[in-house]
């Protein structure tokens, strides 16, 4: 959202950004950039005396960080020791459900505290691919945190995020129209003729994730006849199948984001890769609680495929602030769904979905639920999550040839989470980060 008073800085910040940008980010494309700087050797790093957590308890070990990789073997010169004095250890914190760093102006703002947070990777659920581009080759690497984005997000005409943007722009004192916002902030697809007219553009932003708006979709029809649901809809359940497969076809993975336990179903049946949601964050005018409760066979399916699911228990937050006495079946409804899925073996990952929170919110508010053991969600909140973002990296685990990234927390985590809101040191890739 732009605002007016910071329209010049945010054009500042671009205008930088933009400068700052390496010309060639694309991958393999080094040949076309500037003449290298001479680079500093990475530093071989002796890092001993902490408790490591191996994915199910703490436990002393010592690494070497040499090139930016884990090895237990000593190197032949060892440039720093790091001395953890009994501190626990490890593999960083990733959010798999965020919206703040979908432009230059958050991105700029949250970067940093991403990492003094211990959360090295992230993923941006809702971020035009244009509104990335000026910072995205900008992050990652040692020094900055990894985002993964959703740069596509499809829904209805009347579609989830409409009236949240149109209510925001009001807000600003701002004028814009729906058309404004179709096509723009989200892609705009009530039929199969409207898919097949935006697909080319979609698949030119080469989306890593495509997000799919599905909001009470066994009453689609119906629905969008209701004006107060203006804006506040998803897409024709109908058309996912087709959007999970042109998806696949260009290399994205298809987040879907549910609202009910049906959703669920539907998403999990059409060949969702993730799930952005738990159903049940509100319950909406008209539902009851049953509406939230997945089926037995939606978990059991989400199970055989690999489906993913971002827990966002902590976003409920806000329908409970709205509506307190949601409060109880709103939890409960989470702890029959967490239970359930997790003994069947669903592939969960943590994601706040709060904006100016983070995964350690969402940490926190499953642990109360009760259902999952201390141990197995830090596990889920490094390891799983971390995979789950880049699955293509050795990430979440320290073990020979992983990246050597860590966060030494003060305290024991498995008996106190708070630990996790006091990092004491990181180490990305290798490099020891300092606070800013
Ligand atoms: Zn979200």
């Amino acid at each position: 959202m732009v605002i007016p008073g910071m329209a010049r800085f945010l054009a500042s910040i671009l205008l930088a950004a933009a400068l700052l940008s390496p010309p060639a980010i694309a991958a393999g494309d080094h040949a076309a950039g500037p003449p290298q700087a001479p680079a500093l050797p990475s530093p071989s790093l002796h890092i001993r005396g902490g408790l490591w957590f191996d994915g199910s308890g703490f436990r002393p070990m010592e690494w070497y960080a040499v090139g930016g990789k884990l090895t237990a073997a000593r190197p032949a010169r060892v440039d720093a020791v790091i001395d953890l004095a009994g501190r626990h250890v490890l593999p960083p914190l990733a959010e798999a459900h965020n919206h703040d760093m979908q432009n230059a102006f958050t991105a700029r703002m949250m970067a940093g505290r991403y990492l003094a947070r211990g959360i090295f990777y992230s993923a941006q659920m809702a971020a035009a691919a244009k509104d990335v581009a000026p910072f995205r080759g900008l992050l990652g690497g040692p020094g900055a945190v990894d985002a993964v984005f959703a740069n596509a997000v499809i829904s209805a005409s009347d579609g989830h995020p409409l009236a949240m943007a149109l209510e925001s722009y009001e807000a600003e004192g701002m004028k814009a129209s729906a058309d404004d916002i179709r096509d723009n902030a989200f892609w705009s697809v009530d039929t199969p003729a409207d898919l097949d007219a935006r697909w080319e553009r979609i698949a030119a932003s080469r989306p890593s994730l495509i997000k799919v708006i599905l909001i009470d979709g066994a009453n689609y029809a119906a629905n969008r006849r209701k004006p107060e649901l203006f804006g506040r809809n998803g897409i024709d359940p109908a058309l996912l199948p087709e959007i999970v497969r042109r998806g696949h076809g260009i290399g994205a993975r298809i987040v879907v984001h549910v609202d009910t336990a049906e959703d669920f179903r539907i998403a999990v049946a059409a060949g969702a890769d993730i799930i952005a949601h738990l159903p049940g964050y509100r319950i909406a005018a008209g539902k009851t609680a049953a509406d939230y409760r997945i089926a037995d066979a939606a978990i059991a399916e989400a199970a055989r495929r690999g489906t993913a699911v971002v827990t966002t228990t902590a976003a409920s937050r806000y329908a409970i602030e709205r509506r307190p006495e949601s409060a109880k079946p709103i939890l409960e409804t989470y702890a029959d769904n967490i239970r359930r899925l997790r003994a069947a073996g669903v592939r969960l990952a943590l994601g706040s979905d709060v904006f100016g929170g983070s995964v350690v919110d969402e940490i926190e508010t499953v642990d109360r639920l009760g259902v999952i053991p201390r141990p197995e969600l830090l596990r889920i909140a490094t390891a799983d999550t971390a995979r789950l973002l880049f699955p293509e990296r050795r990430i979440g685990a320290f073990e020979e040839g992983a990246e050597a990234s860590l966060i030494a927390v003060d305290g024991d985590p498995a008996r106190d989470l708070s630990a996790l809101r006091r990092v004491m040191l990181a180490v990305k890739q290798g490099e020891l980060l300092s606070g800013r």
